[in-house]
């Protein structure tokens, strides 16, 4: 073979820092401390201080190759540790804060992470599990001396103190790109969470479609509030798509209530920003109670919603309320996460709104380096019609291709695709749309209800303010749909005119058999329906006539 003869540099997470120190050191990073004020800093004060944190975790005798953790909210000096630790060789392992404290002590304990680093709002957390945590020799609390919680943690240092005698100069190491950068564990609704080990290159090819305008289109121009948590899959991977185009990033902190996120998205001229649903639903709720205008307020161009389905109802009042798009995107921990966004493609040209929003409810195209097939319960491949709904399965450049030192075996099949365990149709021009996680598809007598079907039309009404679909037992149909409702706030809404509502906006044998009004629905640590756990609350539940 005769090799081309182009020069070649790894992929490496401390080359996106270099570059957007050299080329974009001026431009803002903005967070919302836990302490309480905005703090300012800029990509060169980042690689700065993330030579620093290098340098430190070097003196503290961490190894290549080995984990720390952060359990720590959106902000600069999460951001820090992102580019400083990975820089370094060392994996970052970004903890989930809001699971039970028994599953941060099982990932803590599987990651076999040396150092902590730990926002101080999580110190009481930390000292509840630091006798049992027997990897971790050193305890960081990101904040100065005077700020250090008064809490029994062993080996306590403060961040400042830690990174203050370090040189903020540094020589990356040329590292593998293959090498692991970061580490995420799925939130394990089901068993233990799975660790999902991202390397570096990974990370950065990534990062480049991303970037791509039919990824999420960033460019220098973009001023980004990151409302995902940075635990979440690495904030779906936006640090490294700013690092890499130049971005501005606003970093929210603890706080992602209305209130809180509109007054950075007016005052930091946001243009984008990222989140699951349940997060907007809240800023709409404070816009309409307030009666703000944030056309008129905002620059805000776009949002791009993930992690669950994106209600059509949500995309209008979007484009009404706010002037904005929605992206609609679909991804998961094992895909780091982006797999699919929804970006027109020609034959959309000049689509009215109507039209725009029907495309929206689509999760989107795959970008090139991901490849989707959907496939039976006995793994034929099914047609992309839109109409058969199987199996999601998924390979390419940033797919997992097994979980972190687990013995569960191989995740891949013969031809290299992960199952997602989502269900999910391909249109004939490559839309993905998913129905449902397959386990939680309502069977009836042998057909399959789209749960998020029945959720995005009963959103639509305008007394709905969150709707979950479940099956509940039925004798001669299996299951049949409960619909749960949250009313909004002084909506009059009863079951019967819900029904009528959904009438011919669904078919006519999806009607949920009953539907039942709560205060609240429960959600997962990153704020997705929880089904099985509604569920488990109507287990016993008895439809009407049965
Ligand atoms: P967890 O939900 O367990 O925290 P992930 O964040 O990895 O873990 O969740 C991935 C799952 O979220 C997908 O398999 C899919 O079921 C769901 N999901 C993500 N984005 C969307 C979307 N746009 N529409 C519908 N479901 C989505």
């Amino acid at each position: 073979m005769m090799q081309g003869l182009m020069q070649h540099h790894p992929l490496l997470i401390s080359g996106l820092l270099t570059h957007a120190a050299r080329e974009h050191g001026k431009v803002e990073i903005v967070s919302r401390t836990v302490e309480g004020p905005i703090h300012r800093t800029t990509w060169a004060g980042i690689a700065e201080r993330a030579a620093r944190v290098a340098h430190a975790l070097r003196r503290l005798g961490v190894e290549p190759g080995e984990r720390v953790a952060t359990l720590a909210w959106n902000g600069y000096r999460h951001l820090e540790l992102f580019f400083g630790v990975s820089g370094a060789g060392i994996v970052l392992h970004t903890a989930n804060p809001r699971l039970f404290p028994e599953q941060i002590e099982y990932m803590l304990t599987h990651a076999e992470d040396r150092v902590l680093f730990f926002d101080v709002t999580f110190a009481p957390l930390v000292a509840s599990l630091a006798t049992r945590l027997t990897h971790v020799h050193t305890y960081v609390a990101l904040c100065a001396r005077e700020d250090l919680p008064d809490a029994p943690i062993p080996n306590l240092v403060a961040y400042e103190d830690l990174l203050a005698p370090e040189s903020p100069s540094i020589d990356w190491p040329a590292l593998d790109e293959t090498a692991a950068s970061s580490l995420c564990y799925t939130s394990g609704t089901t068993g233990h969470p799975k660790g999902v080990l991202y390397s570096h290159r990974s990370t950065l090819l990534h990062a480049m479609s991303c970037g791509m305008v039919d990824g999420m289109g960033v460019s220098a121009l973009e001023s980004i509030l990151v409302c995902t948590p940075m635990f979440h899959v690495n904030g779906w991977g936006t640090p490294y798509t700013a690092a890499m185009t130049g971005a501005k990033l606003v970093l929210p902190g603890a706080h992602l209530d209305g209130a809180s996120l509109y007054s950075l998205l007016r005052a930091e001229a946001v243009t984008l920003t990222l989140g699951v649903p349940t997060v907007w639903l809240g800023l709409m709720a404070y816009v309409a109670r307030e009666g703000l205008k944030p056309r008129d307020e905002l620059r805000l161009r776009r949002v791009l919603v993930g992690g669950s389905a994106a209600p059509p109802a949500l995309v209008l009042e979007f484009e009404r309320v706010f002037g904005a798009r929605v992206l609609h995107a679909w991804g998961m921990t094992e895909t780091s996460p982006l797999g699919t966004t929804c970006t027109p493609r020609a034959e959309h040209d000049g689509a009215d709104l109507e039209a725009r929003v029907a495309l929206q409810a689509s999760q989107g195209r795959p970008p090139y380096g991901v490849e989707f097939r959907i496939t039976a319960d006995d793994g034929r491949v099914l047609p992309r019609d839109g109409a058969s709904p199987g199996h999601l399965l998924i390979r390419g450049h940033w797919v997992a291709a097994a979980y972190f030192g687990s013995d569960a075996g191989p995740i891949l099949d013969a031809d290299g695709f992960f199952d997602t365990g989502d269900i999910a149709t391909i249109s004939d021009n490559g839309y993905l749309y998913i129905t449902d996680r397959a386990k939680d598809v309502i069977k009836s007598g042998g057909e399959w209800i789209s749960s998020i079907d029945l959720e995005n039309a009963a959103l639509g009404h305008p007394g709905v303010a969150e709707a979950a679909a479940i099956g509940v037992h039925h004798p001669t149909w299996q299951e049949r749909p409960l619909l749960v409702v949250v009313a909004k706030p002084g909506a009059a809404l009863t079951a019967e005119a819900l029904t009528s509502y959904l009438t011919g906006r669904v078919a006519k044998w999806w009607l949920p058999d009953a539907i039942e009004f709560v205060a609240e629905l429960p959600h997962t640590a990153t704020g997705k329906l929880q089904k099985m756990k509604l569920r488990e609350q109507f287990r016993d539940y008895r439809l009407p006539g049965t």
